[in-house]
């Protein structure tokens, strides 16, 4: 198995008909970077740096946080690393800094909302990231939770002033690209305004397929009705991709959706070329991947467009997976 998985590893994930899709790892801990580089990722398209946050019990200095990311970023150096700004709130708390008395966390003052007021602790991180980078063309930062373009323009004279302060005390800076990621549903309809606003977007199928179903899969109560290929899911993904494709805004996908072979087909089928997912995912995905060719992928979106249940486009998916092998 070891064998087959070194050589998955230096293989190019096309289809069959020659498309070729990125394939990127999620990750948090330092310990993922191991896995992602054996598992063949083409860089990072999700760093969730709430992680190296929670581990501790106090926040980390601009100092500890750029030894932390320059490791990530020395592990994939020369490849695109997406680092999403600290994204606390909702499920995520610091024990340092817990968000009491909310009575919607979920809706609540978490990601972007939580950074924004907390500006100076947002600046720290920022001119830490920037300067974990070093220089190299492939920064990306990624704004968690956004809904409005305030937001991201907000953000954007924020990152402005870091590079300029940092640039002032004598670093050697290229310009980072910013991104956000849609996993409000409000950012789908606000993606047509973005065009010149934003390099990139990445969806959150998580939180986007939480808030689209009203569905808190923590919730072992109604966990159970959980599922990111809701017919309405798909829909709202599909309406995603075709709105940042208008805009000329590249989409990469990067919630569970990414790497659940019924998900991947239906979202190859879009058009989505890039997922990003845990590294121990990427094997079976870039497997598929080779297995398929691109019509077959489409085909079955438009069946899926057909079905009303999830149930449906599951049994659809499973059997058309079986046929593949
Ligand atoms: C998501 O919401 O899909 C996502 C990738 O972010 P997280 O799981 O970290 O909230
Ligand atoms: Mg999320």
């Amino acid at each position: 198995f070891q064998h087959k998985l070194d050589e998955l590893r230096n293989v190019p994930a096309k289809t069959q008909d020659g498309i070729q899709v990125r394939l990127l790892a999620n990750t948090g801990l330092l310990a993922d970077i191991t896995p992602g580089i054996r598992n063949g990722a083409e860089g990072v398209g999700l760093y969730r740096t709430e992680i190296p946050f929670i581990v501790r019990d106090s926040f980390p200095t601009e100092d500890e946080q750029v030894q932390v990311y320059g490791k990530v970023f020395d592990a994939y150096e020369g490849k695109p690393v997406y680092v999403r700004v600290l994204d606390v709130g909702g499920d995520k708390q610091l024990p340092y800094f817990p968000i009491h008395g909310e009575e919607n966390p979920a809706l609540g003052w978490r990601g972007i909302r939580f950074t924004l007021d907390n500006v100076q602790l947002l600046m720290t991180q920022v001119r830490a990231i920037i300067r974990a980078a070093r220089g190299q063309e492939n920064l990306h930062i990624l704004l968690p939770m956004v809904s409005s373009t305030a937001e991201v323009e907000t953000f954007r004279r924020l990152l402005d002033d870091a590079c300029a302060e940092l640039q002032e005390e004598g670093l050697e800076l290229i310009y980072p690209k910013l991104g956000v990621m849609v996993e409000v549903p409000a950012a789908i309809s606000q993606l047509r305004f973005w065009r010149d606003k934003i390099d990139f977007v990445s969806v959150g199928s998580n939180d986007l397929s939480q808030y689209l179903l009203a569905l808190d899969r923590n919730n072992a109560r109604v966990a159970n009705r959980y599922d990111h290929v809701h017919p309405a899911v798909i829909c709202e993904i599909e309406r995603a991709v075709q709105s940042a494709r208008e805009a000329g805004i590249p989409l990469s996908i990067c919630g569970e959706m990414a790497a659940d072979p019924v998900a991947v087909l239906l979202l190859l089928g879009m058009g989505v070329r890039s997922l990003s997912m845990s590294s121990a995912k990427l094997p079976k995905v870039k497997w598929l991947i080779r297995s398929i060719s691109l019509p077959v992928a489409e085909q079955f979106l438009s069946e899926a467009r057909q079905l009303d249940s999830t149930q449906q486009i599951r049994d659809a998916g499973k059997a058309l997976l079986e046929a593949i092998g």
